[in-house]
């Protein structure tokens, strides 16, 4: 457990769509209406509920969020976020994964929502290399606590032991700091 201001940090190995918190993050893509990876697993967990309202949503640009109930899911939201697709970095990747992380976190202050759970967004299909990728993560929730405050806890759900230990030594540093 770490912590940042007032903000509690943890760092979890695991499955997302078995946390229980006010809203997990999904890494969706643009058309929001499933794919493979964290998107799957959560849409196969969640059940129809939540792709309905997808439909309905019609769509998400890359680095924006939208929002849905969580469905049979043990949260009680699902942020959808698009990351950018890795392309060797010099196509605005890094403010697009940035702003994927932050304005996730942007819609669960406007939903009042205390406590958020984020994959490794872009890192898997999407290609983004893990390092880089966890750098940008960290750095738009630290910004995004001492900016706006107002969130409780914020997990980082890693499926690799390698994910988990990049996270791990990075926190471990910023805390040294
Ligand atoms: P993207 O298309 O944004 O790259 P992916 O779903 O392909 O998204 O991968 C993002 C990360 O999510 C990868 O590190 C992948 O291993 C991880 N992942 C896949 N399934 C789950 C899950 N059920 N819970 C948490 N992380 C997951």
């Amino acid at each position: 457990m770490y912590k940042i201001n007032e903000t509690i940090i943890n760092l979890i190995k695991g499955d997302i769509t078995k946390i229980e918190t006010d809203a997990i993050v999904n890494a969706a893509n643009n058309t929001l209406l499933g794919g493979g990876g964290v998107d799957g697993a959560i849409h196969r967990a969640g059940g129809p509920e939540i792709l309905d309202q997808c439909k309905k949503i019609g769509g998400c640009p890359t680095g924006e969020a939208r929002i849905t109930t969580a469905g049979n899911l043990p949260s009680n939201y699902v942020i959808h976020t698009v990351g950018p697709v890795y392309r060797g970095g010099d196509n605005r990747e890094a403010e697009l994964l940035y702003n994927a992380y932050y304005n996730s976190l942007k819609l669960a202050k406007e939903y009042n929502l205390k406590t958020i759970a984020f994959p490794s967004i872009s890192t898997g299909v999407y290609g983004y290399p893990i390092d880089k990728a966890s750098d940008i993560a960290i750095k738009a929730v630290t910004d995004f606590i001492e900016e706006k405050g107002s969130i409780d806890k914020v997990d980082f759900v890693l499926f690799s032991d390698n994910d988990y230990e990049i996270y791990e030594k990075k926190l471990n540093k910023l805390m040294n700091e």
